[in-house]
């Protein structure tokens, strides 16, 4: 086996996706990976440490089938402390996470070194190295899910800034009046595009039925995602204005709607790109699907491990 090998585990709410991914020469390949539902039942308050010994279970049984491994990378669905390796606030996961520690047990019961990661970083930084940003000095990453994840890469890598928070472009206000988010603040780009939002906008249950709607000709869904991809344009117009970046990577589900979503949108980055050249920015769907943030929190071990 030439080269080293890496695992990255994506903590979903749902399932722990991991991935072991090779590095040689400088190239990144996809080894192996597999997914387990989350220990998210019983007792609350047991839930971190259960997850936690959960994925320490996963580097073993990674190690001995696709070892030797030379790091473990981790993408968190929410806030870290990056020195500490302690999870300061994580999305839809119950249990006390505040300070919770993860990188240093599992580091200290597999003897690897063990970094976090935001989820949406995570999925930036894999589309970077072998996705539809690879080659990229810079990169404006737009995850749309639950949420909207965000990340922005300069100069060939992804900016966390001081605590890993940085690139989160669906936090960013549209609109000063706008309706509430889950973050606090009113009129965030996310308060606009998240799930349940685009759902209401379209009249659908759910985002994959409006975007079936509006492929067959739904006059509302059609209407309602115009309005979604108006709104996620002022949002990446905003981006391109600060990054001038070399490609805009969107990914997650309602990214699958094509014209419906795209047309209104790239008509409303035209109207509001105006200091540099839309047509030397490409506008990419992202390529690494739902695996995404386990092979970017394996790149993303790798890296601050000084292996890549
Ligand atoms: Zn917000």
């Amino acid at each position: 086996m030439a080269g080293t090998r890496h695992l990255g585990i994506d903590l979903g709410a749902t399932n722990l996706k991991w991935t072991v991914v090779g590095h040689d020469a400088g190239a990144w390949s996809v080894v192996a990976q597999d997914s387990v539902p989350t220990r998210t039942d019983g007792d609350p308050a047991g839930v971190p440490a259960a997850v936690v010994a959960q994925m320490t279970d996963v580097v073993r049984a990674a190690a001995a089938t696709w070892g030797p491994l030379a790091s473990v990378g981790i993408g968190v669905p929410g806030l870290y402390d990056p020195l500490a390796g302690s999870v300061r606030f994580l999305v839809n996961l119950p249990g006390p996470w505040a300070g919770h520690p993860v990188a240093a047990p599992i580091s200290a019961a597999t003897g690897l070194p063990v970094a976090l990661i935001n989820d949406a970083r995570a999925f930036g930084l894999a589309e970077l190295r072998l996705g539809a940003g690879r080659g990229a000095a810079s990169m404006v990453g737009m995850t749309l899910g639950t949420g909207v994840g965000g990340v922005i890469a300069v100069d060939g890598r992804v900016h966390q800034g001081h605590d890993g928070t940085a690139g989160e472009i669906g936090h960013q206000v549209i609109d000063p009046d706008g309706p509430p988010c889950g973050c606090g603040s009113n009129g965030c780009l996310e308060a606009y595009a998240r799930a349940d939002r685009i759902a209401a906008a379209c009249g659908t249950a759910d985002v994959p039925e409006a975007v079936a709607a509006a492929q067959a000709g739904g006059a509302r869904a059609i209407a309602g995602l115009a309005e979604i991809g108006r709104y996620l344009a002022v949002g990446i117009a905003n981006m391109i204005t600060v990054i001038a970046p070399d490609v805009v990577v969107i990914g997650g589900g309602v990214a699958q709607a094509g014209a419906p979503l795209f047309d209104p949108l790239m008509a409303e980055l035209r109207r509001r790109v105006r200091m540099t050249s839309l047509d030397d920015v490409r506008i990419e769907l992202a390529e690494l699907g739902t695996w995404a943030g386990s092979i970017g929190a394996a790149v993303h071990g790798a890296e601050r491990a000084g292996l890549a």
